[in-house]
């Protein structure tokens, strides 16, 4: 059997990590030369985390577990091929779609312009922009946007966060945003709730309660489905792919971000969590179809009602939210032990 899977993050290479003991050729295609740990991304800002410390290179792992690896952007599907942007075409007997998401402006005039830490590149641009920065602008109080703001308050930056709604990390209880917002204030963060976001000018941003000056504006304020994806002619619910409680859309399987997972009510955050355990589930759902099974139904550990993080709130510190609960202390015990689950996942692919 013939399995190409598309895309190279986390879901793309967790999966090729369970599944490349299969009896199976597996194809991987994926534009970039290393999968990185989006998740330290806000910390490479800060310099606590260098470069080569978050990435795993892909051609390296391929050949180590005997994957093609073809290093090309998937354009379209049709009649059973993939077609990549360097017009190669891939045949597959089973496909993986684990392309994730693309950073969402809601066409925000001059959005497009702003800095963001959704890509290793992007990152290093945003580096290279606070060089000649005093002031920064973070729209977006989701866990990235409150990440950012409080590395950068950390080695020194003014920051002002912008926020839509009424409280920071909005998806989360209240109780949580409430203890956030106290060390973000305590670390000198200008917090702006209910402000929107209008326009975004060189010299900062127009929200609907006026102007905010800054030198350098981080937008964390929303993904979307890519363009890939929107060509797909897969299910879909808003713009997402949407599966089947086995992670099938039509006769592809679909893994993290770019997944729209909704099991008995419950829908899966875009989490790395999710990623991860998607990718696994599939990997069994392969070899079931390898010896004739019945597929296995997913289980979401991470959900939107019920979601399972640990957040990072510099100087050392994180909180965990584990469905509904929320473990606030000891932050520096709660940082090393991200840190380390962090580092154990990245060294299951060396
Ligand atoms: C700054 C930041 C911090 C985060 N922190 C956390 C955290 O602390 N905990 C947590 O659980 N989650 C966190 N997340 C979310 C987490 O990183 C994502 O949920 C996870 O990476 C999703 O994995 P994925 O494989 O679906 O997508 P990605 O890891 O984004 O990988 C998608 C891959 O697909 C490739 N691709 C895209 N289009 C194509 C195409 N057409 N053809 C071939 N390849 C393609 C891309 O190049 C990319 O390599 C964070 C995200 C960000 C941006």
């Amino acid at each position: 059997m013939n399995v190409a899977v598309v895309g190279g993050g986390i879901a793309g290479m967790e999966f090729v990590r369970h599944a490349f003991k299969l009896p199976v050729k597996i194809t991987l295609i994926e534009p970039k030369p290393v999968m990185v740990c989006q998740a330290l991304l806000p910390e490479l800002l800060s310099d606590k985390v260098d470069e080569g410390s978050l990435c795993i290179d892909i051609e390296e792992f391929c050949c180590k577990t005997g994957v093609e690896f073809v290093r090309d952007r998937a354009e379209y599907i049709e009649n059973g091929l993939i077609i990549t942007e360097k017009g190669k075409q891939v045949e597959y007997d089973a496909i993986v779609l684990a392309v994730g998401a693309e950073i969402n402006h809601y066409g925000i005039e001059g959005a497009e312009r702003t800095c963001n830490v959704n890509t290793l590149e992007a990152t290093l641009k945003t580096k290279r922009e606070l060089n000649r920065a005093e002031d920064v602008i973070v729209v977006g109080s989701g866990i990235t946007g409150v990440e950012v703001a409080l590395e950068l308050a950390e080695i020194g930056f003014k920051v002002c966060l912008v926020e839509y709604m009424d409280r920071v990390l909005p998806a989360f209880s209240p109780k949580v945003s409430n203890f956030v917002y106290k060390i973000m204030k305590k670390d000198g963060i200008d917090v702006r709730t209910s402000s929107a976001v209008l326009k975004v000018e060189r010299d900062g941003v127009v929200t609907n309660k006026g102007k905010i000056f800054g030198d350098v504006v981080i937008w964390c304020a929303g993904i979307k489905p890519s363009n890939f994806v929107e060509r797909l002619d897969v299910p879909k619910e808003e713009g997402w792919i949407k599966v089947d409680e086995f992670l099938r859309a039509g006769s592809a399987f679909a893994i993290g971000d770019c997944a729209f997972v909704k099991i008995d009510g419950k829908i899966a955050t875009k989490t790395a969590l999710e990623a991860e355990m998607q990718a696994k589930h599939v990997a069994e759902n392969i070899k079931r179809i390898l010896k004739e099974e019945r597929l296995a139904r997913y289980r979401i550990r991470s959900s939107i009602d019920k979601p399972i993080a640990m957040i990072m709130l510099a100087k050392n510190r994180a909180i965990l939210v584990y469905k509904g609960i929320t473990v606030f202390r000891p932050m520096k015990l709660i940082y090393k032990i991200k840190k380390i689950a962090i580092e154990r996942f990245l060294r299951s692919f060396t």
